[in-house]
């Protein structure tokens, strides 16, 4: 196959038609895969089955804290010294919470635009209007809150280092401009891990807002496909040392480590943060969940322990990246009709097609039984104004399973694109 941008009219057609009857034939097979959530396979989550049997009989911590009963607001400090060390947090600055940290995120939104933060003057919500600043393509979850809460989202650019700084530093100057949302490590979609230049650039840069916020949401910190562990940069000392110590707020879980839906979920920032962030959760909460906890401080051990289990996703995952990259190497890279990204951790792959086809394809494949996330989902609002975003999800299904969608998708990919450089729609 050749590039189909150097096709004329009538060769364009004929690929066309071409593809047009692979593609009945592949509608032909009745599939019904899902490539939308970055949800673990169930041989994922049996690598944590020893927590179903945790704590048994045992319900003290290290401390002699009886977990059983209420209090403890912090949550365990042993749990907090394993994952403060894999965070790059000093323990006393981190908090164990529940099950999500999403929840953390969407609930420290809401105190702020109540009361706002400890550096506000007044609620956020009595400003005339909350912006935040969103990396894009981005986790489609985070925007959601904003939309929810009535934030307006202003679209950044990603680039291979993070979001493209020079704009940031523009679009804060803006003091109603309160927040940036980062995932600074095996970002969702697109696999960017932030270089230390842009953490030190976001940590320490002059902002309009003296209350402003970074969303730092350190999912994937210790998610890598390969042998290596990303750096985990110590954004709150560099925050500190440029007299913005309150400015991140750390999250992360242990969602993707042990059980996505009962997990442990960690919020970190300044001790002024801290103290503020449990004094607001203190009339919703007597205390987390520590037994859940216990088990999980049980079962990993120490830092080594999650590292070490880490290890075991990573054998069961990069054969299904590689089965996707695979597939796309294969069948799209003569045709030039899309570029996609070679994440080294995290659960995404981010494929742009052809300019105003991705609609077009996430269809395509639904109608041939191929559920993709929706196209435009990692943009503010749904809004990928170029239409050519997909993000892909390899994590659930199995490699058998992907083979079959990733090659699926690509016929879509090749048929929308070929139908568009023919326009003929
Ligand atoms: N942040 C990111 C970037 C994610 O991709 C996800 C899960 N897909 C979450 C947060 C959700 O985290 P939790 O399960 O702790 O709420």
């Amino acid at each position: 196959m050749v590039s189909f941008e150097t096709l004329d009219q009538n060769a364009l057609r004929t690929e066309v038609e071409k593809l047009r009857k692979e593609y009945a034939d592949l509608q032909a097979k009745n599939l019904k895969l899902d490539l939308t959530r970055g949800k673990p396979s169930p041989a994922q989550l049996d690598l944590a089955a020893d927590l179903l049997t945790l704590p048994g009989e045992d319900f003290r911590d290290g401390n002699g804290l009886d977990c059983r009963n209420y209090g403890g607001i912090d949550g365990l400090p042993e749990l907090r010294a394993i994952f403060g060390e894999l965070l790059n947090v000093p323990v006393e600055k981190l908090v164990a919470g529940n099950n999500s940290s999403l929840e953390m995120m969407h609930d420290t939104i809401v105190f702020q635009m109540l009361h706002g933060n400890v550096d506000s003057v007044r609620p956020w919500s009595a400003e005339p209007v909350v912006k935040f600043l969103c990396p894009a393509p981005g986790y489609d979850r985070h925007f959601a809150i904003c939309e929810h809460l009535g934030i307006e989202m202003i679209p950044v650019p990603m680039r291979p280092d993070g979001p493209d700084m020079a704009i940031v530093r523009e679009l804060v100057n803006d003091p109603l401009v309160k927040g940036l949302w980062a995932v600074p490590i095996h970002s969702n979609p697109t696999g960017v891990t932030f270089s230390e230049e842009t953490v030190r650039a976001l940590a320490t840069m002059p902002t309009g807002a003296q209350d402003f916020r970074i969303y730092w949401d350190n999912a994937y910190a210790v998610h890598p496909l390969t042998e290596t562990d990303a750096p985990v940069y110590d954004i709150l000392a560099f925050a500190e040392a440029a007299g913005h110590e309150n400015r991140p707020f750390i999250f992360a879980s242990t969602s993707k480590i042990t059980f996505a839906g009962s997990g442990v979920g960690f919020f970190g920032a300044s001790a002024e943060n801290i103290a503020w962030y449990k004094k607001n959760l203190s009339f919703s909460s007597i205390g987390p969940d520590k037994i859940n906890q216990l088990r999980h401080l049980r079962f990993f051990g120490d830092a080594d322990g999650v590292r070490a289990h880490m290890a075991k996703h990573r054998k069961i995952l990069a054969p299904k990246f590689e089965a996707v990259l695979n597939i796309l190497d294969n069948r799209l890279s003569d045709a030039k009709v899309a570029t996609w990204t070679r994440p080294e951790g995290g659960y995404f792959i981010s494929l742009d097609v052809v300019d105003g086809t991705a609609k077009r394809v996430v269809q395509l494949a639904k109608d041939a039984g191929i559920a993709l996330t929706a196209a435009g989902a990692s943009f503010p609002y749904g809004r990928d104004r170029k239409d050519r975003n997909i993000r892909l999800a390899p994590s659930l299904p199995t490699k058998d399973d992907i083979e079959v969608a990733m090659d699926g998708v690509a016929t879509c990919v090749l048929l929308a694109a070929a139908e568009f450089y023919a326009d003929i729609h």
